[in-house]
């Protein structure tokens, strides 16, 4: 199959591009490389991969037919898209548009990648498809949520207009090898300063939760997703729902630092519990997360080992 990648420069979407490579597709990826970067894909590019450098909220340059189009062209981490609301905003909105046209005249699947973020600060718990969500509109976290938000109607609104094949994963809170270490990201974050002893850095009291999943558990519910034929929208995610102080401390623990905990303000609108009820994956799919946190977080220390991230800072 010939698969498009959009985004696929970054952490997920070079996971993903490599899972394609792997059983024998024909990747190609496109990045604008603002939070993606060339070193996520240059083993790609060296075994034959296309690369093509654009922004998809401008021009989706893909000549031929194609079999698939993912869409995870997006920043992800609340510090970067605050710092670019406007092309947030438009690669969600924009940029999905361009990608549905491409797919929808190749007659290719189209895989959204949606986000918890579409929830807000639940008011339901754990979080199944059909709870609708509480996001601030027009609070700071609103050009991420309402992005993605927006980009789900499109999604739905070409399926039912135009018979596009489409279908919508709503991913949460993935880490594992190639997380950028600066991105800002609550578990990048916290490895970096166990690993280079500095105090971690914990918003609010630290009492908010997330639940983990390693990116090998999320590509394969991508992948599995993918070729289910369902319409999503999809939870994709983990189960093990901890505090963010457990999950300093379980990075203390793999690291076996003795850095410090300091206490910052919370961000604004920051979710104060985050859990997928995964029953549609269970049983559409018969997927369900494997890696422990244990496994996972020991991965993305040698990971950073390995790349020497600590030593470039
Ligand atoms: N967080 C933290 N310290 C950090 C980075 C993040 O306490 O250095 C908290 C953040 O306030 C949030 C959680 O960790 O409650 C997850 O943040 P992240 O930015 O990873 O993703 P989010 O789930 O908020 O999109």
């Amino acid at each position: 199959m010939r698969v498009v990648v959009a985004g696929g420069a970054g952490f997920l979407g070079s996971h993903l591009s490599d899972a394609f490579a792997a059983r024998g597709d024909e990747v190609i990826i496109l990045d604008n490389l603002s939070s993606g970067s060339l070193e996520n894909v240059q083993h790609l590019i060296d075994a034959g991969h296309a690369f093509v450098q654009c922004d998809v909220s401008q021009d989706v340059p893909v000549d031929g037919k194609v079999d698939v189009v993912c869409n995870l062209a997006s920043p992800a981490s609340p510090p970067y898209y605050l710092e670019y609301p406007l092309e947030t905003l438009a690669v969600g909105s924009e940029g999905t548009r361009r990608l549905l046209e491409l797919a929808d005249a190749s007659k290719a699947r189209f895989l959204q990648a949606s986000t918890s973020e579409v929830y807000g600060d639940p008011a339901v718990h754990p979080q199944p498809e059909s709870y609708w969500g509480n996001v601030n509109p027009v609070g700071p976290r609103s050009v991420y949520d309402e992005a993605k938000r927006f980009g789900e109607a499109l999604v739905t609104a070409y399926r039912s207009a135009r018979g596009t094949n489409t279908t919508i994963v709503r991913i949460f809170n993935t880490y594992g090898p190639r997380l950028d270490p600066g991105d800002g990201r609550v578990v990048s974050n916290f490895m970096f300063q166990a690993m280079t002893g500095r105090d971690l850095t914990i918003y609010g009291d630290g009492s908010q939760t997330r639940s983990l999943i390693y990116v090998a558990d999320e590509v394969r519910g991508l992948l599995a997703l993918l070729d289910s034929g369902h319409s999503g929208p999809m939870n994709i995610g983990g189960q093990r729902e901890q505090t963010i102080l457990e999950i300093a401390q379980s990075i203390l623990e793999v690291t076996g630092s003795s850095s410090k905990l300091v206490f910052e303000p919370l961000p604004t609108d920051d979710p104060t519990r985050r859990r997928p009820d995964i029953t549609l994956a269970r049983e559409v799919l018969g997927w369900e997360p494997t890696t422990s946190l244990t496994e996972g977080l020991t991965a993305l220390r040698d990971d950073y080992v390995a790349r020497r991230v600590t030593e470039r800072a």
